[in-house]
């Protein structure tokens, strides 16, 4: 829905990045936030950005959004005006000194009613403008002020970048099982479990990497020696594993292993050649040939988590040569946020895929069947 002119507009995005030294390490997700800035500033008097960063608590001079307004404005080339608060008396006044405008307020959380999905805070909030976009995925999964509350108060839509989110997450669950492989990595799990469980039977192939494969691994009685492994999830590997959609899993052959992580030391043995103090770190050649075989076999893929510590040069040859893999392949690819992200940034680059998801736990929440909180409750705005 579009409207000829929204007035001074109030957008809630996803603009939680790395930042050190006030520096932004990552600008992927203020990249998506402003893809669309023009457009907007057309149809509407001034457009102000909301965000949160981090969890403080309380101020935290760390968790300032000022280095994001100085990144927009270095990717805009154009002033992006920080105003230092989000409930000043004064906003109102201080939209008029610029004619369309942009500006982007302190961190919400520095204000408690952010989180406690506030009547009052998010009536503040609102109280300076016309019109609310939500188009923060990333957060959407988090019942909080700035993205249900607000609603209530404002001629309010769902913005473009959210609108795009749901459409590519809808693909990976409405795809036919005969084309579509999913490749997971990570530390974790647990984190992956629900949507593995959910997506399993939709499936054609689902590789495992990453430390995550480890608790499979150990389900199936190999050992493992001191790689990562999460006992209390060994019930719920097996279970998957047992059942008829379990052999449409492919778990890692050989390994990458080290001592100690710190060391950087890099040995490659075989599954069956774990000592009692390896740690896998990275899986090895012959399975990423195996993993590849079965990506380029696919019309989807799924890609969400590394397979190995990447962040360690010595350890990043399974990430690497899966990313270079994927990007090379007449497929249609989607990856979920976070590390798949970096490792993307590091090893190819994000065009050369069909959409990279900003939302990493979000996107998640809405692949396990979640109802989202701040999904699909506003209009879209087409613009
Ligand atoms: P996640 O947030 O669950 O996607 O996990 C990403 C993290 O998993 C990265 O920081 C990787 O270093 C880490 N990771 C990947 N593979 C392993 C592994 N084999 N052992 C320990 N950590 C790993």
């Amino acid at each position: 829905m579009t409207s000829k002119n929204l007035g001074n507009v109030l957008i809630r995005s996803d603009l939680n990045v790395p930042i050190s030294n006030g520096t932004v390490l990552d600008n992927f997700r203020i990249k998506k936030s402003i893809e669309y800035i023009e457009e907007l500033q057309n149809i509407s008097s001034s457009v102000t950005f909301i965000s949160h960063l981090g969890r403080p608590k309380g101020t935290e001079e760390s968790l300032s959004l000022k280095p994001i307004s100085d990144e927009m404005s270095k990717l805009l080339n154009q002033d992006v005006v920080f105003i230092n608060n989000n409930l000043d008396e004064d906003i109102k006044n201080i939209l008029k000194t610029k004619e369309k405008g942009i500006f982007l307020l302190e961190n919400l959380r520095f204000n408690e009613g952010e989180i406690r999905n506030d009547e009052k805070f998010a009536k503040s909030l609102a109280r300076p403008f016309d019109t609310y976009i939500l188009d923060a995925f990333g957060a959407s999964h988090r019942e909080h002020a700035s993205i249900v509350k607000i609603g209530d108060h404002l001629n309010s839509f769902q913005g473009p970048l959210m609108s795009k989110e749901i459409e590519e997450l809808d693909k990976v669950l409405n795809v036919s099982n005969e084309d579509f492989t999913i490749i997971l990595g990570g530390a974790k799990l647990s984190d992956k479990l629900a949507l593995i469980k959910r997506l399993l039977p939709r499936i054609n192939s689902l590789l495992i990497g990453g430390g995550m494969c480890f608790t499979f691994l150990k389900a199936l009685g190999h050992n493992i020696g001191n790689s990562l492994c999460e006992d209390e999830f060994i019930e719920s590997a097996k279970e998957i594993l047992d059942s008829a959609d379990g052999k449409k899993i492919t778990l890692p052959i050989d390994f990458g292993v080290t001592k100690t992580i710190d060391s950087h030391a890099r040995n490659d043995i075989q599954l069956s050649q774990f000592s009692d103090d390896d740690i896998g770190v990275d899986i090895g050649k012959e399975t990423v040939n195996i993993f590849q075989e079965i990506l380029s076999k696919s019309r989807t893929i799924f890609w969400n988590g590394p397979m190995g510590v990447f962040e360690v040069d010595e350890f990043s040859y399974g990430t690497k040569e899966i990313t270079k893999a994927i990007a090379e392949m007449e497929v249609y690819s989607i990856v979920g946020g976070g590390d798949s992200v970096s490792a993307i940034n590091k090893f190819s680059s994000l065009e050369k895929f069909n959409h990279v998801s900003t939302g990493g736990g979000a996107s998640l929440e809405y692949l396990e069947g979640k109802a989202l909180p701040g999904v699909n409750i506003y209009n879209q705005l087409i613009i």
